[in-house]
């Protein structure tokens, strides 16, 4: 196997585990009932408090102590850090998970250096409200792009959303939204969704959906970008409050890190 296909390989089944709970009423029916994940949602008994109980595999939800989302410090702690993204147009379709609008990239496009290692975007998302929270304050929406690494190592780089101008990057995304139809193909300029200052915070945390996997490394950057009324209500129509509360800090620290587009 090549080292391209064998970096394709992994990356799907990276996107396959960030994908696993998120199956809800918009997958198709699977041929082996019994295989098909647990129904979870943000409300009542199946709810973030509850996902634990809804099926074992999802234990970590409640037994882990290093959980996202999480609130961030109000004030940036200092740069220890940098990222090159890179800022390619990555091509892939947008459909509704059953928890959220995504688009799952044909891993080809937009790739990022952390740590001296090179991860691939998989698939973006959106949350409304946002999931982390700084000093306690939600924003109106958080999009999270997940990016894996040639060993299935995922890296979230979460961007805050404020509500102002539109985002004519992010109008394709959310332009095929509104469809009916599934799988909608559409082309993400990724490096013109961010907003001009790449300034972060890093720490190390989980999915926010089950199975609450750790050992996710997370970026969120601490400059939000905006997108209109419309934009935000677009997407809250497909799946609102679809936000998991923060979770405690622990033992974990948060860093500051810059990025910067090549
Ligand atoms: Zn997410």
């Amino acid at each position: 196997m090549s080292a391209r296909s064998w970096l394709v390989t992994s990356a799907l089944t990276a996107a396959a585990v960030t994908l696993v709970g998120c199956a809800g009423p918009a997958t198709e029916p699977s041929a082996t009932p019994a295989a098909e994940p647990a129904h979870w949602s943000y409300d009542g008994d199946t709810g973030p408090a509850s996902w634990a109980d809804v099926d074992s595999s999802f234990e970590t939800c409640a037994a882990g102590t290093d959980q996202s989302p999480i609130d961030l410090p109000a004030t940036v702690p200092a740069p220890s850090t940098s990222i090159e993204l890179s800022a390619e147009d990555t091509d892939g379709d947008v459909f509704d998970s059953g928890h959220a609008m995504e688009f799952e990239s044909d891993g080809e496009g937009e790739t990022l250096t952390f740590g001296g290692d090179e991860y691939s975007l998989q698939q973006m998302h959106a949350h409304v409200p946002s999931e982390h929270t700084v000093n306690g304050q939600p924003a109106a929406a958080e999009l999270h792009l997940v990016n894996a690494d040639a060993d299935g190592k995922l890296l979230v780089l979460g961007v805050l959303v404020t509500e102002g101008a539109a985002s004519d990057a992010l109008a394709p995304f959310i332009e095929a939204a509104t469809h009916e139809a599934d799988d909608e193909d559409v082309t993400l300029d990724v490096s013109a969704v961010l907003p001009a200052s790449l300034e972060n915070y890093e720490y190390s945390g989980s999915l926010t959906t089950p199975p609450c996997t750790e050992d996710v490394q997370w970026v969120v950057l601490s400059t939000p970008i905006s997108m209109s009324a419309e934009q935000i209500g677009t997407l809250e129509g497909a799946h609102s409050h679809n936000a998991r509360p923060t979770q405690p800090l622990g033992d974990r620290t948060v860093v500051g890190g810059t990025a910067e587009l090549g």
